[in-house]
């Protein structure tokens, strides 16, 4: 019996997805839009193309068509290294005795290692269409900017990225990487900028955050002619790229009449999980089926689980508009967690919403916890996950071991975003003894929720 379902299940290039799934269309509440912060006003499609490139504002605001069509380059480059494996943890299983049956999408099998190119190459796609010269962008662990370099260098145009400090300093060949495909990387904050010099003179031993990275790269795409800055989470555009993920894994499942119970995914601005979940949820939404759906956050960063859902900024610097979402304040700079994708103080406003309409789950996990379930996966499962991904890979190993009591055959599917081979500063620490857990006190958050700008409407 166990053999019938094979240990990956791949699909076949014309399975492939045509089509982006748009999850808002189908949502009854919609995720509010985002604000002008002098005026208060939901932003134009003229304001916003100040700052993005003109068909991604377009992808930005609709929330009509469920599907957007993927133009033939961005197939062709998504065939590349797509589709990405389903895998069946057979060996996990195994392992942990449980009754669960546990399977993967695995993100991993490109060199920007992680799914941060499903997003990056449609944004580069849609950037040289308009004939812009480059793109300034942020990067926290450095995913995100590998992945808009491998996407620049494809279509030829140039790309900045401004690089969180701490990964900086903490992941040179990411850096590196980063400069083979031609990209320019400098370490957030800086003096290039003039955000980045108010921030260094009020905090000069910052080892910087996302918010402040973000604030940079959009200064720098504003005051230049022909660039545009991009994001590689976060917004309504970028979860819309990444349903290519839980496309591919629908098909997948139904062609072995596989139905997950519980789908789970760890959660920084919110795309990987966007995402995966986004087929499921239009059926959940529309009545057609149910799942359980479940963001995995670090204790560190807990924007759903101790966060507000309220307007805020999207950056350090308060020059982005206002995205209503669960937040920590803009002004919160997490403490030094390895799970650099994780340390966003924001969330996607889809996700947001589904949030609080109770369509979904929420749990944090420490990181000493998710670099055991990290261990485990890479000497069971034979791959070296991305301390990102671990947070899924541990709130999976906890529903499959629930299992194991109860004696529920639940099918639990995760998202395995990314390999870690970048990460082996925070390994290391896990193997030398030396990772400690740091959570915020009520205190702490209490800091970053008082910069949560507040006007009429802003209750939280
Ligand atoms: C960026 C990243 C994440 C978190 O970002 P989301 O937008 O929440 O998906 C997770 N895993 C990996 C490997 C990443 O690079």
């Amino acid at each position: 019996m166990r053999n019938e379902i094979p240990y990956k299940i791949y699909l076949d290039e014309n399975e492939m997805p045509k089509k982006w799934y748009n999850i808002r269309a189908d949502m009854k509440n919609k995720p509010a839009p985002l604000l002008n912060p002098e005026t208060l006003k939901p932003m134009t499609a003229k304001e916003l193309e100040a700052v993005f490139c003109e068909e991604l504002v377009q992808q930005e605001l609709n929330d009509k068509d469920p599907y957007i069509d993927i133009p033939d380059e961005i197939q062709k480059f998504y065939k590349m290294y797509r589709p990405s494996p389903l895998v069946r943890a057979y060996c996990l299983e195994e392992k942990l005795q449980t009754p669960a049956k546990i399977y993967y999408k695995f993100e991993g099998n490109n060199t920007s290692g992680s799914h941060k190119l499903n997003s990056a190459i449609a944004q580069a796609y849609y950037a040289k269409k308009q004939g812009l010269k480059g793109v300034t962008t942020e990067t926290g662990a450095g995913q995100w900017g590998t992945a808009l370099s491998m996407a620049c260098s494809y279509f030829d145009l140039d790309c900045k990225v401004y690089m969180v400090k701490v990964s900086y300093e903490q992941k040179p060949f990411r850096r590196e990487v980063m400069r083979t495909y031609g990209a320019s990387v400098t370490p957030s904050p800086s003096n290039s900028t003039q955000v980045g010099r108010k921030i260094l003179k009020q905090h000069p031993n910052t080892s910087g955050s996302l918010g402040c990275a973000i604030s940079e790269a959009v200064e720098v795409a504003t005051t230049n002619e022909g660039y545009r800055y991009v994001l590689g989470s976060v917004l309504n555009q970028v979860l819309l790229h990444q349903s290519i993920i839980g496309l591919e894994t629908k098909t997948a499942m139904d062609k072995f009449a596989i139905k997950p119970d519980v789908i789970i995914g760890c959660a920084g601005g919110g795309s990987n999980l966007g995402g995966l979940i986004a087929p499921f949820m239009g059926e959940k939404i529309k009545g057609n089926a149910d799942y359980e759906f479940i963001a995995v956050e670090p204790a560190s960063c807990p924007s759903f689980t101790r966060g507000k859902f309220a307007y805020d900024f999207c950056d350090t610097g308060m020059v982005c508009p206002l995205a209503k979402m669960y937040t920590l304040g803009s002004g919160f700079i997490p403490s030094s967690n390895h799970a650099g994708g994780l340390r966003y103080h924001g969330m996607s406003s889809t996700l947001s919403q589904l949030y609080n309409d109770g369509l979904m789950k929420a749990v944090a996990v420490e990181q000493t916890s998710v670099f055991e379930a990290a261990q485990k996966f890479a000497r069971i499962e034979g791959i070296l996950p991305a301390p990102e991904s671990s947070h899924a890979i541990k709130a999976a190993i906890d529903e499959a071991l629930k299992c194991k009591e109860t004696g529920e055959e639940k099918t639990i599917l995760f998202g395995l975003t990314g390999t870690g081979y970048f990460d082996m500063v925070a390994y290391q620490k896990f193997n030398d003894n030396e990772m400690s857990d740091y959570i915020p006190t009520d205190d702490d958050l209490k800091n970053g929720f008082d910069n949560i700008p507040k006007f009429p409407g802003n209750e939280f």
